[in-house]
């Protein structure tokens, strides 16, 4: 069956409706990408689906759960447990270094400094930035920045990993470096990835994409 999905999604900001019945499902390990031109709810869809924004109505199922049955504070803890994000700008904590960083989920969880830096470590080596541990993200460039936000996004191994216009602020040959490897890490761990893009050139690594229009989206012919 599904991992997550949803049926029917409703949710307007004053006259403005985001999603006007909005479907998703997802597998393990399955790439979607989410397509749509600007403003089309993509974003939206992806809060809603990930529990950080209710629905006006509708139906997420999580795991066998509806996310709307939960508290809040159940819902913030299958956040950190299951759910892993990557946006486009401006997540990385700019006192840290970069292993840091990465180990900081690990560490907000419970972990010792340093197992949860050992296990960043490895996630680091997986998207090819562990030669940058010790640097602060003022001093990496803005791609190898991504591939450490990526790291982080993993390091917890979530079951869904939520990326919206990951590769937004990156050059293409630095964005496909970045979705290459975010791809790989996820396939390889089976997180099903939620990627979030008006890109056809991202949305190329996913396993099928669907496409949000005036609020709707539909399911589209698999892209191989
Ligand atoms: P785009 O989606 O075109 O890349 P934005 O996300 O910045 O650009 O915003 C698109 C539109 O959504 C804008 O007209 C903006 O006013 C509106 N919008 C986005 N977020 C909010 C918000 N938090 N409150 C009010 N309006 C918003
Ligand atoms: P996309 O991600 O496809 O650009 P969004 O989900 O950001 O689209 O936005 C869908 C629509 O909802 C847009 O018309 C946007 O202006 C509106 N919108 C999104 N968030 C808000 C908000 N917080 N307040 C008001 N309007 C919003």
């Amino acid at each position: 069956g599904s991992l997550l999905s949803a049926q029917d999604l409703r949710k307007a900001y004053g006259p403005t409706n985001a999603l006007d019945g909005a479907h998703f499902s997802i597998h393990p390990g399955e790439v979607v990408a989410v397509m749509g031109p600007s403003g089309s709810g993509k974003s939206t869809l992806l809060h809603c689906l990930a529990g950080i924004v209710p629905p006006d109505s509708g139906v997420i199922t999580y795991n066998g759960r509806e996310l709307s049955a939960m508290s809040d504070g159940e819902r913030s803890a299958l956040r950190r447990s299951d759910f892993g994000f990557v946006f486009q700008f401006g997540q990385l904590v700019p006192e840290l270094s970069c292993v840091e960083n990465v180990a900081l989920p690990l560490r907000l969880n419970g972990a010792k400094r340093k197992e949860a830096e050992r296990t960043a470590l490895t996630w680091m080596e997986r998207l090819e930035v562990d030669d940058l541990a010790k640097k602060r993200p003022g001093e990496v460039s803005g791609g190898q920045g991504q591939r450490v936000a990526v790291a982080r996004s993993l390091v917890t191994s979530p079951r869904v990993l939520f990326a919206d216009e990951p590769t937004g602020a990156l050059d293409s040959l630095n964005g496909e470096r970045v979705m290459q490897l975010l791809t790989d890490a996820a396939r390889s761990t089976n997180a099903a990835v939620v990627l979030v893009t008006h890109e056809a050139r991202v949305a190329a690594y996913s396993d099928r994409e669907i496409v949000v229009r005036d609020g709707k989206s539909r399911d589209m012919e698999p892209v191989l």
